[in-house]
């Protein structure tokens, strides 16, 4: 019996406009006479003539579905509700407390409404916290024209987050950026990179360029090992008994390890006890690192190279 009576109720309260809540501690006057629904399905009260006077387009700009009752936005509550208090006149949200994930969509959604008081003072949070997320700091400055966030994002996020930007760089034809994110890559497991590539319709080339790069970095890393030099030991042999047991190990290793010249040198620092300390042994590992030498030419050559 209590379901036909729900309907109607449900129905009405789908119609009402709510209060604002946006007003410096919950306590704005103003009537409301349009309601906002973020893309999380709360419903806000809100305004026309504050979003008149304090943004630009907003809510008509893009992303927005108008329907008899209400206009829904494609930002979720959180952003929402900022949107809303930056629209008053009064103290504004300390923004130096708002987690970076959230500060960057504030940001963002305060550019494409043209919220002129909020998007200064983002640009300086942003500006102040890029270590904390480079990567979507440096969509935003692309976004927006921040020429010097631009640049110091994109450094950070080249050693942070590499193959993630090396990925991006690559999808929208940026080719600098993208060789000098390639450059980070060489110590990560290939499907990282494949995974952040994949993501991207045109990766089946480039991942092609990389993985033929990773590949002559490997049979460079298998040409100094298969190769050591001989070194006398006393008694005239050119190896002592603690060689092999270092030597199987480190081509075992090696041979599922990532072909760089930071990953070699590891897999030969964590077998070097096997040595037992012979320093003739520790000759022919010294001559095997300056060999790596030639690793470090094939490592520098830009991927661009490597699609020609
Ligand atoms: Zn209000
Ligand atoms: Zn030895």
């Amino acid at each position: 019996m209590s379901s036909p009576l729900l309907e109607p109720l449900t129905s009405l309260e789908a119609h009402e406009i709510p209060p604002c809540e946006a007003g410096e501690s919950e306590s704005c006057n103003l009537p409301t006479d349009i309601v906002l629904r973020s893309s999380d399905g709360t419903r806000f009260g809100a305004h026309t003539r504050n979003l008149g006077i304090y943004s630009h387009g907003f809510p008509k700009a893009d992303s927005v579905v108008h329907t008899k009752d209400e206009v829904v936005l494609s930002e979720d509550s959180d952003v929402l509700m900022l949107l809303l208090k930056f629209m008053h006149l009064q103290p504004q949200p300390d923004l130096s407390l708002l987690s970076s994930k959230l500060l960057i969509k504030f940001a963002n959604a305060a550019e494409k409404y043209g919220v002129y008081c909020a998007t200064g003072v983002c640009k300086v949070m942003i500006d102040l916290s890029v270590n904390d997320q480079p990567f979507e700091a440096y969509l935003y400055a692309q976004r927006h024209g921040y020429p010097s966030i631009l640049a110091k994002a994109g450094k950070l996020a080249i050693t942070q987050e590499p193959a993630k930007f090396f990925a991006y760089a690559h999808s929208i034809g940026d080719t600098s950026w993208r060789d000098l994110a390639e450059l980070e890559t060489h110590n990560l497991p290939t499907k990282e990179v494949w995974e952040a590539l994949k993501q991207y319709p045109d990766w089946p080339p480039i991942f092609g360029a990389w993985y033929y790069k990773r590949e002559l970095m490997r049979e460079t890393v298998f040409e100094i090992l298969k190769s050591p030099i001989p070194v006398q030991h006393k008694g005239g042999q050119m190896r002592c008994a603690d060689w092999y047991p270092f030597y199987i190990e480190v081509l075992g290793k090696m041979g599922t390890a990532v072909p760089s010249e930071k990953i070699f040198l590891q897999a030969i620092e964590s077998s070097l006890p096997r040595l037992n300390g012979c320093g003739h042994c520790h000759i022919v590992i010294n001559s095997m690192k300056i060999r790596m030498n030639s690793l470090n030419t094939i490592a520098r050559r830009p991927l661009a190279s490597f699609l020609n």
